[in-house]
């Protein structure tokens, strides 16, 4: 009997450490079984930003073009552009028996839930508005107006937390990747998969 993989949906605002609790887990796991899905976006590359690799860069009309051909398995519009997952970023590897993250907002999360009820959604909450605040702040030289606009965003994006399977607040890090890493493990751990990881053994068990 093959596995088919876990799709998870890790959302938060910015500024929550979703990106850094990501990376931690992959180093923390050596990538086993698990891979990040690159999404489309219409947005700039920021400075650093790898096409391909942080996102598949692309203009208006093709991802336009992509909807169309329904090559999306969700998309949205998150604050004047466009992301979308396309299903190529996600089958193969699901059916392979890879779990796969999505990182993506509320609005694609919903989307996904209703497509693979299986699916877990993971949120990211910072441990307090103060926190959230100063982080936004340290991140460059943004005028007090950017800063509010991001904290005005990251409002609206923690408003839909109650929608996700899991909540994690990001206070002390360490802690953070652990309790990220205990729900990826105990789904791992769950009886219809290992049932059909462990078929031989379980057959002789039960002999
Ligand atoms: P950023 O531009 O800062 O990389 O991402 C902005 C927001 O878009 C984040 O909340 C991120 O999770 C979300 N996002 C990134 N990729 C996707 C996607 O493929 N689909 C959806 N629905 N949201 C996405």
């Amino acid at each position: 009997m093959s596995v088919t993989g876990t799709l998870y949906i890790v959302s938060a605002p910015s500024g929550a450490g979703k990106s850094s609790l990501i990376k931690a887990l992959l180093e923390q796991t050596q990538g086993n079984a698990l891979q990040v899905s690159v999404s489309h976006t219409t947005r700039d590359p920021r400075p650093g930003e790898v096409n391909g690799q942080h996102y598949h860069f692309v203009g208006k009309a093709e991802f336009q073009q992509m909807i169309a051909q329904d090559d999306f398995f969700e998309w949205a519009e998150v604050f004047g552009n466009f992301y979308g997952t396309s299903k190529k970023a996600i089958e193969a590897s699901l059916a392979q028996g890879i779990d796969v993250f999505l990182d993506i907002d509320w609005q694609g999360a919903r989307q996904v839930k209703q497509l693979m009820p299986a699916s877990k959604g993971i949120f990211i909450l910072p441990p307090s508005r103060e926190a959230l605040e100063q982080r936004l702040q340290n991140r460059g030289q943004d005028s007090d107006d950017v800063i509010a606009k991001r904290m005005a965003e990251a409002q609206s994006e923690m408003s839909h937390y109650n929608e996700y399977d899991f909540l994690i607040i990001n206070d002390d890090f360490e802690q953070a990747v652990a309790e990220f890493g205990a729900i990826i493990q105990g789904q791992r751990l769950n009886t219809e998969r290992q049932s059909a990881l462990h078929h031989v053994s379980l057959a002789q068990l039960l002999a």
